[in-house]
């Protein structure tokens, strides 16, 4: 699961990172523009891979920050020190599902493929659970 090569990321400072196993190479990688106020003032490129996972590494606890705004159903997730924005969060049935920002990836300047503009603002909260649920990538390990 976790072979070397995985897609690692993280904040501008560096005490929040992320290491991301995905069977797809990086130029392959589904890439979103999500439409939100939030994605849209960070200019946000999002990526998830249900058939992937993500491990979150924080170095310094303390610098996480976690914003939740709107229907407040994720957790948004940023360094409070240098002020990335690096992933939203969900847990459901147990389990947590995240989408990582892109722009944080190592590779994010070759990351051209297209990343269109997702428009999510008209779902009831059952559905954006479902989909979160369905799309996001699995997270391993503590959070
Ligand atoms: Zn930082």
């Amino acid at each position: 699961m976790s072979e070397a090569g995985g897609i690692q990321g993280r904040c501008h400072c560096g005490r929040i990172g992320f290491s991301f196993d995905t069977p797809l190479a990086p130029q392959d990688l589904p890439l979103r523009r999500c439409s939100c106020s939030f994605c849209r003032r960070h200019g946000a490129r999002t990526c998830s891979d249900p058939a992937g996972s993500v491990r979150f590494e924080i170095s310094e606890p303390a610098a996480l920050r976690r914003y939740r705004f709107g229907l407040r159903s994720a957790d948004f997730l940023l360094c409070a020190e240098c002020g990335t924005y690096l992933a939203a969060l969900i847990e459901h049935d147990g389990k947590a599902y995240a989408t990582l920002n892109a722009n944080c990836f190592e590779q994010a300047e070759t990351l051209t493929q297209d990343a269109p503009i997702v428009v999510y603002e008209s779902e009831t909260l059952e559905q954006r659970t479902a989909r979160r649920v369905a799309k996001w990538t699995p997270v391993s390990g503590p959070i």
